[in-house]
């Protein structure tokens, strides 16, 4: 448990993150007016951002972006990166140049993201709370942020963890979180870019809209955040495929803020009380999921 004195000395950091993380609001939402101008433009009608969907994703971004959520992920962060962790640090990165430590930094964060996203699939406790983010079907620049409070907090802790062992600076945090929402609001959009050959590298919109297909062949598949390379290189890529024109979750539909918030708890509940896995669309026996991309290689 942290000491006094830690969160003392911790407390100067996090406000500084949430400093630094206040002023980037206005960059990020110009962005967001940018990729909405985009949509416009590739002739998308603004009927997705009428939806009941889209106001519960506003609700998770003002959550997400709220000093509560900021300060808990911001401070399990720093906690991780203070002396009382030191052990962990192996400063493998001690003497590079800044330019390609950052490059390493997110491409180690990036590896680890797409791991934990594949156990959020296969972890039938874990995919209670993350269904809540495929449960959207009008996706937009904003179900980026569409997660279960317990899932973002957990998933900002787990897939900073290496960063950890790495020997990042606290301030690596700001920019690769920066960098991340961008990448990440950019793929929910409807923008139908595949990015050409880029489509093996960057997820692009085209590459996450398969991971969040009603179509049960593109179930468990394009797992990438900002990479799409892992994806090809363990064989749990979709390629070569006509976008998807139908998003979400068929038989655990989440209409409504109450089932999103409290089905992954009556999920969970339920798979103990009636002694059966968790039933959902996408829900796959732990431990399946890691076994099987091999032989299903697009
Ligand atoms: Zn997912
Ligand atoms: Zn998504």
């Amino acid at each position: 448990m942290p000491t006094l004195e830690t969160v003392r000395a911790l407390l100067p950091f996090v406000l500084e993150q949430l400093r630094g993380f206040s002023k980037i609001h206005v960059v990020t939402l110009t962005f967001f007016v940018v990729i909405y101008v985009l949509e416009r433009a590739y002739g998308e009608t603004p009927k997705r951002y009428l939806s009941r969907g889209f106001l519960h994703d506003l609700g998770y971004w003002f959550w997400s972006r709220s000093s509560a959520q900021m300060f808990l992920a911001t401070a399990g962060v720093m906690y991780l990166m203070t002396p009382a962790f030191g052990f962990l640090r192996f400063d493998l990165l001690a003497g590079w140049n800044p330019v390609a430590r950052y490059f390493v930094y997110w491409v180690v964060f990036d590896f680890t993201s797409y791991w934990v996203h594949r156990w959020k699939h296969s972890n039938s406790w874990l995919w209670a709370f993350h269904s809540v983010h495929h449960s959207q079907e009008n996706l937009t620049f904003i179900t980026l942020t569409r997660g279960h409070p317990f899932e973002t907090l957990f998933g900002s802790l787990i897939a900073f963890f290496p960063l950890v062992i790495l020997g990042a600076p606290p301030a690596a945090w700001l920019p690769l979180a920066l960098f991340r929402t961008f990448l990440e609001a950019l793929q929910h959009s409807a923008i139908p870019w595949r990015m050409g050959p880029l489509y093996r590298v960057i997820v692009s919109p085209v590459f996450h809209s398969f991971h969040h297909s009603t179509n049960p062949e593109h179930h468990n598949r394009n797992f990438g955040v900002n990479l799409a390379v892992w994806d090809f290189l363990f064989g749990t890529a979709v390629d070569h495929e006509p976008r998807p024109a139908e998003f979400g979750l068929k038989e655990t539909p989440m209409p409504t803020l109450a089932s999103q918030l409290f089905g992954p708890f009556r999920t969970i509940y339920r798979s103990y009380a009636e002694k059966r896995s968790p039933v959902t669309d996408f829900a796959v026996p732990d431990g399946q999921l890691l076994a099987r991309p091999a032989d299903k290689a697009d």
